[in-house]
């Protein structure tokens, strides 16, 4: 029973009318273990989290959530399980401290233990000063603590996190994955999902990418990149008009498709070349007359990943704090 991952899910189908929000998506998460799900907007990582929730329910296929089947027994995987949907649950017109109690109760966890459980969250999430503030009086950061406080009164075993730290500031992002942290230290299986390829790589042991509702590759962030060709090329022209000229040169030199970030003036691509890649690379810029800002051999991002699975860079949300606007260079 303990071997049994703490999340399986065998080809999860999803369709609302023609659109396949998920299509045949298999996930396996071992005990303790953090699996990310990365993906652009309308990638299905909202939709696998509401079938594995049992808020919906699949079209195809079977998961397990603890060892309950989301089919056969919703209620044990509900009993297991703690969800920080993207919407907030919590009650603005309570307290920090009411809301946790409140929800202790509806637990039945009892009255003096329902304030026990609400005082060490509390505490945890670094919200005891503010305990006694309404929760609609509460900064975004602060309001996602406690949603995420909220969803542990009951000590749930599998806790699915949809979007954590969307629309936060940085501090209050590196507050939150703080807290994190000390969940998973804890022991606490989670299931996040995120467009940040930052926090995946810093939260996750696994991380499932996902787009148009396929798993396009898996892995931990290593492997990833490892599927991709280990090193880059990377270009920063000083005028954006030798873009064009930059991308021919590293189309030539370089191992693998091009891409330009038009944003940053630069244009990288995949090489096996090591430092013999940058001298061929520097001269054929020097005979193109080509002025550089900065040249160099870099490890490949995960947005570098998407780009070579996909095609083209995810797409995310204007909001989305270093998002890089690349542009496919074909
Ligand atoms: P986001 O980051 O925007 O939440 P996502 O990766 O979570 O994106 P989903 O919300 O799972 O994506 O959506 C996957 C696809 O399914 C999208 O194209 C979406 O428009 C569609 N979809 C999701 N829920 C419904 C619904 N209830 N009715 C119709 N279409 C839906």
């Amino acid at each position: 029973m303990t071997d049994q991952p703490a999340i399986e899910a065998i080809g999860l189908v999803k369709r609302y009318g023609e659109q396949r929000a998920l299509d045949g998506v298999d996930l396996d998460v071992p005990r303790g273990a953090v699996c990310a799900m990365l993906g652009p907007n309308g990638a299905g990582k909202t939709t696998a989290v509401r079938i594995l929730t049992t808020l919906t329910e699949p079209d195809e296929g079977s998961a397990t959530v603890a060892g309950h089947d989301i089919l056969r027994d919703p209620v044990s995987v509900r009993r297991s399980l703690g969800l920080a949907a993207q919407d907030a649950t919590v009650d603005g017109l309570l307290t920090g401290r009411e809301n946790l109690e409140m929800i202790g109760e509806l637990h039945h966890l009892g009255r003096r233990p329902a304030k026990a459980r609400a005082a060490e969250l509390l505490d945890q999430f670094s919200l005891v000063d503010a305990a006694s503030k309404l929760a609609k009086e509460y900064s975004g950061g602060m309001r996602r603590r406690l949603d995420l406080a909220a969803t542990l009164v009951a000590r749930p075993e599998v806790l699915f996190l949809d979007e954590p730290t969307t629309g936060l500031d940085p501090r209050a992002r590196n507050e939150l994955w703080a807290v994190l942290d000390t969940l998973v230290g804890q022991g606490t299986t989670v299931l996040l999902t995120t467009q940040y390829l930052e926090e995946a790589e810093r939260l996750a042991d696994d991380i499932v990418v996902v787009d148009h509702g396929h798993v396009i590759a898996r892995g931990d962030a290593r492997e990833l990149k490892r599927q991709i060709g280990g090193d880059h090329l990377h270009v920063v022209v000083a005028d954006p008009a030798d873009l064009e000229a930059v991308t021919r040169i590293m189309a030539e030199v370089a191992d693998g498709r091009p891409s330009v970030d038009a944003a940053e003036r630069s244009v990288t691509a995949p090489t096996d070349g090591g430092v013999a890649a940058i001298s061929a690379l520097a001269s054929a810029l020097v005979d193109a007359n080509v002025e550089v800002d900065d040249l160099g051999l870099r490890q490949p991002t995960l947005d570098d990943v998407f780009l070579t699975l996909t095609g083209s860079s995810p797409e995310y949300d204007d909001e989305v704090p270093g998002a890089l606007a690349m542009e496919d260079a074909r």
